[in-house]
């Protein structure tokens, strides 16, 4: 089924692209563990400056960060898998 662009090649693309400039976490700072399975707090997401829900294209790299999973959901944009409605991870 069509219709996730999430799903699509230059999204993929994009995700690749992102990860092998092997940046650090943009929202904490603290470097990614690249190689950790997907599922891992502290493993790789890409991440969108300006939110998809304010407007933030989806392909665009420039709007593209790389951030950990566990900051990414806990700024609040949906990614895969249906979030906790409260995000605030605890250490
Ligand atoms: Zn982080």
């Amino acid at each position: 089924m069509a219709g996730n662009p999430r799903n699509g090649r230059p999204y993929r693309r994009l995700v690749a692209a992102q990860k092998a400039l092997g940046l650090p976490c943009w929202l904490c700072g603290h470097q990614i563990g690249y190689q950790l399975d997907a599922r891992h707090p502290l493993s790789f997401t890409l991440d969108h400056l300006v939110p998809l829900s304010r407007g933030g294209s989806l392909l665009d790299p420039a709007n593209a960060r790389s951030a950990h999973r566990r900051c990414n959901s806990a700024r609040g944009n949906r990614t895969e898998r249906t979030a906790p409605s409260k995000t605030s991870w605890k250490w």
